[in-house]
């Protein structure tokens, strides 16, 4: 196959704190057609989503400097991220929990601990639908 032929890489941005969540998340999705960058705390999410200009974000909730409901509330302002995937990482989800994400911003989310079967489906289900 040429090299024309492979389908763009997407660039995924992880905004964790933790780091062995981090490391899972980019286990699971380094041998995919990702290239990856990480964050550690919310401050350093948002300044390397404005400089990298990630396709989809993974971004944490509860997060050290800036929290995640932050993060995506200063990234929606921005026109350059009116479109971009950005995905909530929870490990409190509750009912009510989806619609509060919905409505800061987030196109949805995924609840922790991540389930590294399904993930990288969970991450291309959630970009169809935004396309
Ligand atoms: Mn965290």
């Amino acid at each position: 196959m040429k090299e024309t032929e492979k389908v763009p890489e997407k660039k995924l941005l992880i905004v964790e704190d933790n780091q062995d969540s981090r490391e899972l998340v980019i286990k699971i999705l380094k041998n995919r057609n990702y290239q990856l960058i990480e964050a550690f705390d919310g401050e350093d999410g948002l300044e390397k989503a404005i400089a990298e200009q990630p396709d989809i974000i993974l971004l944490d909730i509860s997060l050290p400097k800036m929290g995640g409901y932050e993060v995506v509330k200063n990234l929606r302002l921005r026109k350059e991220f009116k479109h971009t995937l950005i995905i909530a990482l929870t490990a409190h989800a509750m009912k009510g929990d989806e619609e509060k994400a919905l409505k800061a911003g987030f196109n949805g989310y995924i609840s922790k601990p991540i389930n590294v079967h399904v993930l990288p489906d969970q991450i291309e289900n959630y970009a169809k639908k935004t396309i």
